[in-house]
């Protein structure tokens, strides 16, 4: 079993693009993979196929194929001829040797060129296992699968097929900026938006040295989480305390989140035009909090002129923290720190900012002068995954 197979359903749909899509993922693979003691990664009518040069390679390579986004499941597997004999001999070669309560084959006949039907197959190679192991078959609840994969000129097969990350490759949906706070929320719209294609760079608005530095610890982990899915990322920290400062001079308390935002807006697009991202992306989930409603999301997304995407609009907390556990951000995110927009901010803020109101406060504001400050004063950090050793010395901290 010095294999592995890879399934990719979704990438089938695309059309004329699929060579495309298909290239990208190879490559996305191979670059998780990266370190890692594999031989070639070929594309065997629509599977992938890793080669792993050692048994020890397996867990890995799994664990780094169970983030690459497009890529459905997986399994560890093992080659053959295209002869029911030489396959039910691998079969028995290769099967665990422990126990197992109940099994079903499962033969997919991808080439049908292959003679003999797929029911035929699985009756000819269960009937083997059974007699060679003993096990019961279960054709709706069974314990393990036994697939076999017929193709051109050679056979696969595997004992269970693990879950992928599904999606589409990242790099074939542009590029976003996520506003990406220390909360459940944003990482996990950052993975949706990441999981349909889209590369996400970071920006994060943080009060130090008004509140402690914790705000950016916890991003910089979140930003570690979310680049073993997309393998490299940049992190644009935002300096926003003396932004605050200077709007409580000005602007009416429960006005202020508001306003806040809509700052936080306009100088994450300047980011997003920077880094060639066509838009921005929030962890807004509608009912949320205070600024989270109608009247106050259509205020805040004037202050764009791109796109502002929602992913988690409609969902509901419980599903958003399973996402957020399957994805390894939840740890992170509840641990507690200052969120910088309760900084100078009353208990209750304005539930229905009207837009004239909010212009007209904004009036005596320097809104273009504290966006350019804000953008002298971001620093960048960048994140790779696979980690290179030397690169940890040298990022600029
Ligand atoms: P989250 O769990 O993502 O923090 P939330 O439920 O706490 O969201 P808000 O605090 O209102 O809700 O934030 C809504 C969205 O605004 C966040 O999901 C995020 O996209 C953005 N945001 C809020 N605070 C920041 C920040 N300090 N830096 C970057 N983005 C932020
Ligand atoms: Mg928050």
């Amino acid at each position: 079993m010095n294999r592995v197979i890879a399934h990719y359903q979704e990438l089938a749909l695309k059309g004329k693009n699929r060579p495309w899509f298909l290239r990208r993922l190879v490559r996305n693979v191979r670059a998780a993979l990266a370190g890692l003691d594999i031989g070639d990664v070929r594309t065997p009518m629509g599977r992938l196929e890793i080669v792993l040069r050692s048994d020890a390679a397996w867990n890995e390579v799994s664990e780094r194929l169970a983030r690459v986004f497009g890529v459905a499941n997986f399994a560890m597997a093992g080659r053959t001829t295209l002869d029911v004999q030489a396959m039910g001999d691998a079969i028995l070669r290769d099967l665990p040797t422990e126990q197992v309560a109940s099994f079903r084959m499962a033969v997919r006949r991808a080439d049908k060129r292959f003679p003999i039907p797929s029911p035929d197959v699985e009756r000819a190679l269960g009937t083997r296992v059974v007699g060679a192991r003993g096990w019961k078959v279960d054709l709706d609840r069974p314990a393990m699968v036994i697939g076999v994969e017929i193709l051109p000129g050679e056979a696969f097969y595997h004992f269970g097929k693990i879950r992928g990350s599904g999606g589409l490759p990242t790099g074939t949906a542009g590029r976003v900026a996520v506003l990406l706070s220390g909360g459940i929320d944003s990482p996990v719209a950052a993975w949706r938006m990441m999981r349909r294609g889209s590369v996400a760079t970071l920006v994060h608005f943080h009060s130090y040295p008004f509140l402690s530095r914790t705000s950016q610890e916890k991003v910089r982990e979140l930003a570690r989480v979310l680049t073993r899915y997309q393998l490299h990322t940049r992190l644009h920290l935002v300096p926003f305390g003396e932004l605050q400062r200077e709007i409580t001079v000005s602007i009416p308390g429960s006005l202020r989140v508001v306003v806040y935002r809509r700052m936080m807006v306009r100088i994450a697009e300047r980011i997003a035009r920077r880094a060639h991202a066509q838009a921005l992306v929030t962890g807004d989930v509608i009912g949320q909090v205070a600024s989270q409603t109608l009247e106050n999301i259509a205020v805040i997304e004037a202050a764009a002129s791109i796109p502002i995407f929602r992913p988690l609009i409609g969902m509901d907390k419980e599903e958003i923290i399973a996402d957020a556990r399957r994805l390894g951000t939840y740890a992170i995110s509840i641990v507690p720190d200052e969120d910088c927009c309760t900084l100078f901010t009353p208990r209750h803020p304005a539930t229905q900012a009207r837009s004239g109101e909010i212009e007209e406060a904004e009036r005596s504001l320097a809104v273009a002068e504290l966006v350019e400050r804000a953008l002298a004063e971001t620093a960048v950090e960048r994140f790779d995954f696979p980690v290179v050793p030397s690169a940890i010395a040298v990022g600029p901290h």
